[in-house]
C-alpha cells in the first residue's frame, strides 16, 4: 500500500497527515495558520520526521486561495492574491517540493475534497460532479469527465451573483469584493452577522435556515444549469445543520420547475444533493488524494 502525505491548508488551520486512505491514517498533526515561514516550517518539520518512518511517495496540498493550480504558469503552486496577511505571492508548492524532494500535487481545498470524494466518498463512480463547502467562505470545485476543473485559474463558484430581495433581507452581504454575492449572503459569518448570533446557536426551526436554503438553492440552480453535474456534495461547517438538506432539495426542485428532465433530479434528489461521504475528513483525505493522483 503506497503511503502519501497530505496538507489541508486552511486560512485558520493547517492539518498534515500521512497515510494511504480513510482507513489508514498513520500520523496527523494540526496547527494554526500564522506566517508562511512559521507555518510551512512546521509542515516541513512534520513530514521530515515522518519520512524517517514511512516511505512517502508524494505530497498533496489542498489549499485556501486564491492559488495558481496551472502547471504551465510561472506562479504554479503559489498562493496568489489572498488578503491573508503575509501569504500573498507565497511559493507554497515550490517550498515544500524543495524541502522534501518529493513530487507535489497542488490544488484548491475544494478540488482536493472533490478528488477525495471521487476516490473514497460520495462521488463514487461519477465523473462529473461538484463539491461545495459552506463555512467561513463559500467555495466550489469538482470534476468534469474525471478531471478536476481548472481553467483560466480555478472556479470561484461562491462568488456568483444571485437575486437578493433587499426588502425581505436587508443584510448587505459579507463579501469584501461583491457584498451580496452568494458567499456574501450565505457563508457562516454572513449568517452570524445577519442574525447577531453564532450560527450553531440558531435553533433548527429558526427562519435563518429557510433563508439560507433559499440562497443555496439559487446557487445550485445556476450550477446545475451551467455544469450539469451528476451529483452535488455539500460540506463545511454550515452544512452541519442537516435540516438544510431537505429544504435545499425542495427549493431546487421548485426553482428548476421541471426543466431539467433527469430522473436523478426529478425522482432521486435525495441522492443528488448529499453531504460528503468522508464527512469532516474530506479536507485532509482530499489532500492525500491529490498526492495519490500525482503518482497515477
Ligand atoms: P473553514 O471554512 O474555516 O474551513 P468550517 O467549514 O468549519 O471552516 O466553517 C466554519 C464556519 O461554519 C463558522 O464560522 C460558522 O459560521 C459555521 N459553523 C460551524 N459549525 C456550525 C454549526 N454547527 N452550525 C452552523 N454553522 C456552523
Ligand atoms: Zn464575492
Amino acid at each position: 500500500m503506497d503511503v502519501f502525505g497530505g496538507i489541508e491548508a486552511g486560512g485558520t488551520k493547517f492539518v498534515c497527515a500521512v497515510g494511504s486512505g480513510p482507513d489508514d491514517i498513520r500520523a496527523q498533526e494540526q496547527f494554526s495558520t500564522t506566517t508562511p515561514e512559521e507555518t510551512l516550517g512546521k509542515t516541513i518539520e512534520f513530514f521530515k520526521e515522518q519520512m524517517k518512518k514511512e516511505d512517502i511517495k508524494a505530497i498533496g496540498i489542498a489549499t485556501f486561495g486564491p492559488a495558481d493550480p496551472d502547471p504551465d504558469s510561472p506562479t504554479y503552486g503559489y498562493i496568489t492574491s489572498t488578503p491573508k496577511p503575509g501569504w500573498r505571492n507565497t511559493d507554497f508548492a515550490g517550498n515544500i517540493k524543495e524541502a522534501l524532494n518529493l513530487p507535489v500535487g497542488f490544488d484548491t481545498d475544494v478540488n482536493g475534497a472533490a478528488q477525495g470524494e471521487y476516490i473514497w466518498g460520495a462521488a463514487g463512480g461519477l465523473d462529473t460532479f461538484i463539491y461545495l463547502t459552506i463555512g467561513t467562505g463559500l467555495g466550489g470545485g469538482g470534476m468534469v469527465r474525471g478531471k478536476l476543473i481548472h481553467g483560466l485559474i480555478h472556479p470561484e463558484m461562491g462568488h456568483m451573483r444571485i437575486p437578493h430581495d433587499r426588502e425581505k433581507d436587508p443584510y448587505q452581504g459579507k463579501c469584501p469584493y461583491h457584498g451580496d454575492c452568494l458567499e456574501g449572503l450565505a457563508c457562516g459569518p454572513a449568517i452570524e452577522e445577519r442574525w447577531g448570533q453564532k450560527a450553531h446557536t440558531l435553533p433548527p426551526d429558526h427562519p435563518a435556515w429557510d433563508l439560507e436554503a433559499h440562497y443555496l438553492a439559487l446557487g445550485l440552480h445556476n450550477l446545475i444549469c451551467t455544469l450539469s453535474p451528476r451529483r452535488i456534495i455539500m460540506g463545511g461547517g454550515v452544512m452541519k445543520q442537516s435540516q438544510l438538506f431537505p429544504k435545499i432539495r425542495k427549493k431546487v426542485l421548485k426553482l428548476l420547475n421541471g426543466y431539467i428532465q433527469s430522473p436523478e433530479i426529478l425522482e432521486h434528489i435525495d441522492r443528488y444533493i448529499v453531504p460528503p461521504g468522508l464527512g469532516e475528513r474530506s479536507g485532509v483525505l482530499g489532500a492525500i488524494a491529490l498526492a495519490k493522483s500525482v503518482t497515477m
